[in-house]
This record gives structure tokens, C-alpha cells and sequence, in this order.
């Protein structure tokens, strides 16, 4: 009769557990540790402990809940060695780059001191397969992309300047023999790369009209031109340059060395946004590349944009990242920040732009998982990537000015880190395909005419 009753008892219980909330939690604590240790308490040690349990449920109340921009708990969707990777470059941002990155930003300066540390995260070509390569997947790239931006745009852009485009050039259009000569080095970080395509006077249509041009000589190639905007290349050790051949008119890749008679670049001043990135103006004047350095599977600009194809989904989660942390910021502010003797959260028009940043931060959130799942199972065509990068980019802008907004004055200071965010979003709006362009390659593919001028 007794087992009967304890069954019963046991079966009641269950009815009334909150299965989701106990996968949650599980996903926190080690469940079976916990349910064996109870186990082990005799009547009277178990109510003790629930007499415990309620009192601090009872206090906790009154607590304020935690500052978290991921409202749909997708990290949940991670398995457990993804939440560590993430977790891990988090801590590293919150410990080591906070602390600096409105210092550097002022100053326009690059943190190089941070490298070794960025280094052994391993989190450099996330998704390439060889080559001292985590063979991670696209969504954990989208993941990296995020975090990084969360606390530093700038620090993000650096890391996708390195890891997406030049790594990603020498992973997609390099030949084995320049693969293996170049990316475990750079996985390492032990070498900085940067991606040297825009040009002062071509930017939105590079893919016709590169003014950059190269001439084989024997068995060396001589490049003439300039490239503007080219992110790390005042210090990177190899820049992917890209030319219109002079015979073909092809378009073609070149790894250009650091110091190569020719390759000058000159620091771009006085940016208003990702200030900490050093922009460069690369000047090419009879610059001389052996062939042994020409990306040997680029034919055409199509395998130029092979690589700015799989870089555009991380920019919009770049996106992701920065819309995170200007909305956590904000919403910190409002809930320490009183007027008329109240939280300013409390007020019923600051929750309207709370919610607001909230709704756009998920939904942004939500659309590059799923773009990045279609990446790892190799669906991703050019429209869902500009698809996302048009509305991350788009929304990021509203995400940032409302959280200046919430902030009154101190929005714009530095020091409350949303001034940074709402600067550097203008960033991300126009690199990597403006939001005209990338519309263009959606209406195209939804309309079926290319509304492109040709
Ligand atoms: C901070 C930053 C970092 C960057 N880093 C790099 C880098 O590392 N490497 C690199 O190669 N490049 C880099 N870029 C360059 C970036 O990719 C270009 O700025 C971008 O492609 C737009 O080119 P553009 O600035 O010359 O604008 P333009 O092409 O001159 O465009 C000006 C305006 O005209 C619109 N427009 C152009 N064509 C059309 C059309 N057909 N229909 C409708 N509207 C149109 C554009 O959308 C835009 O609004 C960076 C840019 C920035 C701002």
C-alpha cells in the first residue's frame, strides 16, 4: 500500500512540473546531482529546505529581471560545447575589450595588444574544414560575429576583415599549395590579412567596373591603381588585392605581401564610425606580385563574390551585435536611471521604445539563424544573405537611436557605450553592399527582372 501511495504521490508531482522550465534548467544545472542529493534528505531536512526555497522565492520578487537581449532563448538551440565557445568569447570581450574600447575608439586607434589573447579563443576560420580550422559550423561564425559586436563593432569588424575575407579569399579562389602557406598562420593569427577591393571612384559597382588593373610580365603580374576603405591594411601582412586584367578584362586575386615594393597605404582620417578599425587608401604603382601570389581558382569577379556571398551573413549578425549591445546598455540605464523618484523603466513611453528594440533585436535574431542553417546545409543563395544584411542593417538604426533615445543626454557620451553603437551602425549600413544594392539583388530575385544598370 505504501508503494501505491508513493506512486500516486510521484505521478501528482509530475502533473504539476513546468517541463520547459526543467529543460531550461537542466540546460543550467546538472539535474540528476541535484535530484540524487535531495534524495539523500530525510522529512524533516526536506522541509527545511523548501521552507528556504519559498522565502528566497518570496524575496526575489522585488528583483529586477536580467539584462538579457536574447528574448526567444536561442542560444538554447546551441549544443553544450557551442554555448562554452560562446561563453568564452564573451568573457573575453566583457574582461578585455570592454574596458578599453571607448578609449581606442576615441583615440582611432588598434588595440594590438589584444591579439595574442584573441588568438587562443580559436575562433578564426570557424567554419573552414582544415587547415588548423575549428570545422565549426556558419551558425557559430553568425554566433562569433555577434558577440564580438556586442561589446565592439569595431573589434568585430577587424576579426571579419581577417577571418571572412581575407581567409575566406585564400580558403575559396587559393590553390592547396597557398592554402597551406597562408591559413594556419592566420588561423593562428600569428599573420593579419586585409580585403582590398572598393576604390575611390568605384564602390557600389565594383563587380563591372574595377579600375585597378593588372599585366603579366613573365612570370610576374604589375599592379597600378588605388583601393579605399581597406579595413587592417595600415598593418595587415598580406592584402587580397583585386584587379581587372588588362587582356581578359577578367577580374583577378592577388595575395599582396606586406613591404612589397609599390604597395603603399596610407591611414584614413577622422571617421565618424569604427573609429578603432584602421581604414587604409592603398596606393599600387608598378607593384609586382609573382604568379606563385595570384589566387589560382579566381577566373572571374562570380568567385569574388562567392567569398562576399558567405561573409554578408555574418555582417548581419554583426548587425545582431550591435543592436545587443546597445539595447542591454539602454535597458541597464533605464532601470538604474530615476526621475520624478522612479525608474525611468517604469514609465509606460520608455517600455513602448524598449519593446520596440526588443521586437526588432528577435526578429533580427531569429533571421540569421535560419539564414545560418541554410548556410550550414549549403542552400544560402545571394538574396538570403542581402536579405539579411538590408534588414539587420536597416533596423540596427532604428534599435541604436531609440536606445539613444531612452538615455537623454548621456546617450551621446561615450563613456554609456550607446553613442559608440549608434556611430558605428552607419558602418554596417553601407560596407559590404549598401542597402540600394542589396535590395536590388532581392527585387531581382522576387521579381525576376534585374532593375541593376547594366
Ligand atoms: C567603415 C568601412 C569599412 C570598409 N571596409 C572595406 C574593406 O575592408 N574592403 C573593401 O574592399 N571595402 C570596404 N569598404 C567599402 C564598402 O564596401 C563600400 O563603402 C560600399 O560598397 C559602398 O560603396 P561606396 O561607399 O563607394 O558608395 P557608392 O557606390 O558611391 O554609393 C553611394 C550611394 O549610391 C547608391 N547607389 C549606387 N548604385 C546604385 C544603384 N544602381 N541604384 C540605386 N542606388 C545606388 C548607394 O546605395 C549609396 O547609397 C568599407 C566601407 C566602410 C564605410
Amino acid at each position: 500500500m505504501a508503494l501505491f501511495r508513493k506512486i500516486k504521490q510521484t505521478i501528482s508531482l509530475l502533473r504539476n512540473v513546468d517541463l520547459d522550465a526543467l529543460g531550461k534548467i537542466s540546460q543550467k544545472i546538472d539535474l540528476p546531482q541535484v535530484m540524487a542529493a535531495v534524495g539523500e534528505l530525510d522529512d524533516r531536512q526536506l522541509q527545511g529546505l523548501m521552507k528556504m526555497l519559498k522565502s528566497q522565492s518570496k524575496k526575489g520578487q522585488h528583483k529586477l529581471p536580467p539584462i538579457d537581449g536574447d528574448f526567444y532563448d536561442l542560444s538554447l538551440k546551441l549544443s553544450p560545447e557551442q554555448r562554452e565557445i560562446q561563453l568564452k568569447v564573451r568573457n573575453f570581450m566583457e574582461d578585455e575589450v570592454k574596458p578599453i574600447a571607448n578609449d581606442f575608439w576615441n583615440r582611432a586607434e588598434f588595440p594590438h595588444h589584444i591579439i595574442p589573447k584573441m588568438a587562443q579563443l580559436n575562433i578564426c576560420g570557424m567554419a573552414y574544414e582544415g587547415y588548423g580550422c575549428p570545422n565549426q559550423t556558419f551558425l557559430m561564425e553568425g554566433i562569433m560575429a555577434m558577440e564580438l559586436a556586442r561589446v565592439d563593432v569595431s573589434i568585430s569588424t577587424f576579426f571579419g576583415v581577417h577571418s571572412g575575407l581575407a581567409m575566406g579569399s585564400i580558403y575559396l579562389c587559393g590553390s592547396e599549395a597557398q592554402k597551406k602557406e597562408w591559413l594556419p598562420k592566420m588561423q593562428r593569427m600569428e599573420c593579419i590579412g586585409a580585403f582590398g577591393l572598393t576604390e575611390p571612384e568605384v564602390g557600389s559597382a565594383v563587380a563591372g567596373g574595377l579600375g585597378t588593373t593588372c599585366r603579366q610580365e613573365g612570370d610576374e603580374w604589375v599592379l597600378n591603381g588605388q583601393k579605399k576603405w581597406i579595413g587592417n591594411a595600415t598593418f595587415s601582412d598580406v592584402t587580397v588585392i583585386w584587379a581587372r586584367d588588362e587582356v581578359s578584362n577578367k577580374v583577378k586575386g592577388f595575395l599582396v605581401r606586406k613591404d612589397t615594393p609599390g604597395f603603399t597605404a596610407e591611414k584614413m582620417q577622422d571617421k565618424m564610425a569604427l573609429r578603432t578599425v584602421q581604414n587604409a587608401l592603398i596606393t599600387l604603382s608598378d607593384c609586382r606580385v609573382a604568379e606563385a601570389d595570384r589566387l589560382q581558382k579566381c577566373d572571374s569577379f562570380k568567385d569574388t563574390a562567392k567569398v562576399l556571398k558567405m561573409t554578408r551573413a555574418a555582417v548581419a549578425w554583426q548587425a545582431v551585435g550591435c543592436s545587443r549591445g546597445a539595447y542591454e546598455s539602454a535597458l541597464k540605464y533605464t532601470k538604474k536611471r530615476e526621475q520624478f523618484g522612479r525608474p525611468i523603466a517604469s514609465f509606460q513611453l520608455i517600455q513602448n521604445h524598449l519593446v520596440e528594440m526588443v521586437a526588432n533585436l528577435t526578429a533580427m535574431q531569429t533571421l540569421c539563424f535560419r539564414l545560418s542553417e541554410l548556410q550550414d546545409q549549403q542552400l544560402l543563395t545571394d538574396e538570403h544573405a542581402s536579405l539579411a544584411k538590408v534588414f539587420c542593417s536597416m533596423r540596427t538604426r532604428d534599435v541604436v537611436s531609440r536606445a539613444r533615445e531612452v538615455m537623454g543626454g548621456n546617450g551621446i557620451l561615450l563613456e554609456y557605450d550607446v553613442a559608440r553603437f549608434v556611430a558605428d551602425a552607419e558602418a554596417i549600413y553601407s560596407y559590404e553592399g549598401t542597402k540600394e544594392i542589396n535590395s536590388l539583388i532581392v527585387g531581382r530575385a522576387i521579381t525576376g527582372y534585374s532593375a541593376f544598370v547594366s
